[in-house]
């Protein structure tokens, strides 16, 4: 099955989209992480990324573009995708559907993650990771079991984002209402969008994602 995962920053899309990797096998594509190891490896594009990641602006469409058409040919998205920061513009839309299209593959589904724009600043500005493995925690919400230590992979150091701020955090809400939302109802149009309630907890919103995904799978499988 071939997913969208929509929402603004601090909704859960990355969250969620590891589970559904984890539960089904299809490949997990954030463009975000994607982004975040080329400014780590200094590549050409990491260096252009950079200062506009870190002032909540969205990076050019067309390195996004690239970087998705190259990262849907490889062989773990065969079996399906989710895509987690993907769309977030219209152009992007528009040419996530052309590269399909010339794949014979297309999109099944387009989940948005509802939450209320209020709580977003606080659970973004919590958010921390493990530097081994990657697993995500919050201070307040998601605290590793054992203090210091990952629950996955027993790591114990963390990391925090660079953008994960609460000035940051703004700027990356004002595109997501710009530019990202104006495509919800592209997708709607198309009659594959769905919704669901990002404010419940996070087993629930899983379960919520596993209902609207039900009865679509089988068939649709593997496209
Ligand atoms: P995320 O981890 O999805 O919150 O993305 C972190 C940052 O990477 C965003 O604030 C943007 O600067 C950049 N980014 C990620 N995905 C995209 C995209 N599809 N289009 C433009 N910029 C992106």
């Amino acid at each position: 099955m071939n997913l969208i995962l929509l929402g603004p920053p601090g909704a859960g899309k990355g969250t969620q989209a590891k589970r559904l990797a984890e539960r089904h096998g299809w490949a997990q594509l954030s463009t975000g992480d994607m982004l975040r190891a080329a400014v780590a490896a200094g590549t050409e594009i990491g260096v252009k990324a950079k200062s506009i990641m870190e002032s909540g602006n969205l990076v050019p469409d067309d390195i996004l573009i690239a970087m998705i058409g190259e990262r849907i040919d490889r062989p773990d998205s065969r079996a399906g995708f989710i895509l987690d920061g993907f769309p977030r513009t219209a152009m992007q839309a528009e040419a996530l559907d052309g590269m399909l299209a010339k794949r014979g593959r297309r999109l099944d589904r387009v989940i948005e993650i509802g939450v209320d724009e209020a709580a977003l600043v606080e659970r973004i500005s919590g958010r921390f990771a493990c530097v081994k493995c990657g697993a995500g925690y919050h201070e307040r919400y998601q605290r590793p079991k054992t203090e210091g230590r990952c629950d996955s992979c027993g790591g114990t150091e963390f990391s925090r984002r660079a953008d994960d701020n609460a000035e940051t955090v703004k700027t990356r809400l004002a595109a997501y209402r710009a530019q990202t939302a104006p495509i919800l109802p592209y997708y709607r149009e198309k009659g594959l969008l769905v919704r669901v309630d990002g404010m419940a907890e996070l087993d629930d919103v899983t379960r919520q994602i596993a209902r609207q995904l039900n009865g679509e799978k089988g068939g649709t499988a593997g496209r």
